[in-house]
């Protein structure tokens, strides 16, 4: 609780490797450490024979449990199955993907002996749950309330998806918030008092999974405004890693003429191998990879460069130069115009990354006062303070004013995509425009709502349509529709459409976009809630187990105590009664061990055996639970 007695609402970063929760606390933002002390956690979610598992325990154990360990869930949010991206990373993941009801992509994982299927929603929530319970802990009360960081480039399904999520998760979402402007905020808060009048600033943000840029201006009374926004949804440290697993591969083949593409085991422990070299490598020049039995009992050995990083992922950086330079088009300003470039990201720590960037920028030197791993969920934490009406004076006086990453249009006639909102345009934001019938006497009309740069419809995101009907029966181009869309605070898209005469009116949640209907998230919302209870039901059990296995190695230490024999001997308990209690002992020390998944009844029964004994022999030893 706060001061006022509110409970805080939470900002939460949502990365496609790692989240990281941040709260408006004693007067500051906090950045809130896991149950293992680590202040970032990984988004990862295991299913094994007992339990489910997220973040560092999910991570921790998935060498050898590869196909029932989901990462990279952000990669498959709010696309469809068929998509290249995703046809092309299902290729890399351990784990199984099958296209489901309206080529919505569903995680295929074995638990608790049973298959079962996933949404991304489904699996991103468990994350945001994760973070829920971390920054509850931490606060001692419920948090309902959640800023929900997204990458700038996102469309407008995957937005609507995230949202999706944290509603299954509990949350109640203030604001859909972009990466690169969160950590705008982080930076403006910090920098405040410096500011002159007005500053530009580039944040240059590059993740595990996700790349965005963004130009905004920051002034001394707390505006921060979004000019500009470009960036890459599928373009970070994971396609780093991947270039580097695919390097090692081909040597692998090359060395001992097997190819291990496909074991999916060999590949797991290789990517760890290769993330923890990559990151070797940002400080040192070279790093050796030694993995025992990669492969049918082969050990792989080998040395890895800087140099060799740099040439293998070479084509990428450039890629995000060449995104930053269409971005400072987009906001029709020269490099010379940035007073400011703020590092956001674990990836930017790569030194071929920050070198082509202070080569861009002319030798510039490139900030790196704020953390990296850290900025997005601080600057989503003092969001939250701000629209739940709590925080500091610099922290109330925000504004912020941002942009829709992506033109959105209409298809017209030959396919042609008409644009009703440009990119970048500030958000929220309302268009509308005026459109005919195609043919005579056409009673209905489907509109067709796209999103992206092409001027070919078919070539951009197809977002979803409306199917308008009962127009009056006229000549082409006599019936006039007027179609209205809306872009709300969180860059999700409504779109309504009418037509003129007879006032028939349809407004649609854009639908076919993969986003999940009412039903479906009441179903999850559902799913969830028994999750969480089995996941309570395991750890209870766990407890009760650990519980009673020390309380029987405490029994055995004083059964075997020479001095407690002696004086059990003088209050009549013989030396059979000894002898029987020592060998009971040992059988439930050893179904214990056998039985590392007893049932609470099982553990009870064992339980009041053992206490039975203590009683008995007038032993005071307290189980402790
Ligand atoms: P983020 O999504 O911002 O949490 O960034 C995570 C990505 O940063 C992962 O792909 C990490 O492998 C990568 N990363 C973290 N530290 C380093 C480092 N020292 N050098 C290179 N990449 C790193």
């Amino acid at each position: 609780m706060s001061a006022t007695g509110k409970v805080p609402a939470v900002g939460i970063d949502l990365g496609t490797t790692y989240s990281c929760v941040a709260v408006w606390h004693h007067n500051r933002i906090e950045i809130i450490a896991n149950d293992q002390g680590n202040r970032t956690t990984p988004s990862c979610v295991a299913f094994n024979e007992t339990e489910r598992l997220v973040g560092d325990a999910a991570k921790n154990q998935a060498a050898y449990n590869p196909t029932n360990t989901i990462f990279d869930v952000k990669r498959l949010i709010g696309r469809r199955a068929s998509d290249e991206t995703v046809r092309e990373d299902m290729k890399t993941w351990p784990f199984q993907v099958v296209a489901g009801v309206d080529d919505k992509p569903k995680i295929v994982v074995t638990y608790k002996g049973e298959k079962k299927e996933f949404a991304a929603e489904e699996i991103s929530s468990m994350v945001l749950v994760k973070m829920k319970s971390v920054a509850e802990t931490f606060l001692g009360s419920t948090v309902e309330k959640a800023v929900v960081t997204v990458p700038a480039y996102f469309n407008d399904s995957q937005r609507q998806s995230t949202k999706d999520a944290a509603k299954v998760a509990g949350l109640d979402v203030l604001r859909i918030v972009n990466e690169p402007t969160a950590a705008a905020i982080a930076y403006a808060l910090d920098k405040r008092a410096g500011i002159d009048g007005k500053m530009n600033v580039l944040v240059f943000d590059l993740g595990g999974g996700t790349f965005d840029v963004s130009i905004l201006s920051i002034d001394k009374k707390g505006v921060i405004e979004v000019k500009a926004t470009a960036g890459d949804t599928h373009l970070g440290g994971e396609d780093f890693d991947n270039r580097m697993v695919n390097h090692f591969v081909r040597q692998f083949k090359r060395k001992h003429n097997i190819d291990i593409s496909k074991n999916v085991k060999a590949l797991g422990r290789l990517r760890v191998h290769c993330e923890r070299a990559k990151s070797i490598i940002s400080t040192a020049i070279q790093t050796n990879i030694d993995i025992d039995c990669l492969c049918n009992t082969i050990d792989f050995s080998a040395n890895f460069t800087r140099a060799k990083f740099d040439e293998l992922n070479l084509d990428l950086f450039e890629k995000c130069i060449e995104t930053l330079r269409n971005c400072l088009n987009d906001a029709n300003m020269s490099k010379d115009s940035i007073d400011e470039v703020v590092l956001v990201g674990g990836s930017i720590r790569i030194p071929k990354v920050q070198g082509l960037l202070q080569g861009f920028f002319n030798g510039k030197s490139l900030c790196q006062r704020i953390n990296p791993d850290e900025a997005v969920a601080y600057g989503a934490g003092v969001l939250a303070a701000n629209l739940s009406n709590m925080g500091d004076e610099d922290v109330k006086d925000l504004t912020l004013i941002d942009v829709t990453p992506l033109s959105l249009g209409v298809e017209c006639k030959g396919d042609v995509m008409v644009v009703l909102i440009p990119r970048n345009s500030p958000i929220p934001t309302k268009k509308e425009n005026n459109f005919t019938t195609a043919r005579d006497h056409q009673t209905s009309v489907d509109i067709c709502v796209y999103q992206g740069e092409r001027s070919i419809s078919r070539e951009n995101y197809f977002l979803g349509e409306i199917r308008l009907s009962g127009l009056p029966s006229a000549l082409e181009g006599e019936v006039k529709i007027k179609v209205c869309f809306e872009i709300d605070a969180n860059g999700i898209l409504n779109v309504s459409a009418r037509e003129i005469t007879t006032g028939i009116n349809k407004a649609i949640k854009i639908t076919n976009n993969g986003s999940l209907s009412t039903v479906e998230i009441e179903k999850m919302i559902e799913d969830a809630e028994r999750y969480k209870f089995e996941d309570e039901a395991h750890v209870k059990k766990v407890k009760a187990h650990e519980a009673l296995e020390t309380y029987v190695y405490k029994l055995r230490t004083k059964i075997k105590d020479y001095k407690v024999r002696l004086r059990l001997r003088r209050t009549g308990i013989s030396v059979k009664d000894l002898e029987d209690t020592q060998h009971k002992i040992e059988e439930v020390i050893e179904w214990l061990d056998e039985n590392s998944d007893a049932e609470i009844a099982e553990l009870k029964d064992i339980e009041v055996e053992l206490l039975d004994i203590c009683r008995r022999m007038k032993l005071n030893l307290v189980l402790k639970k």
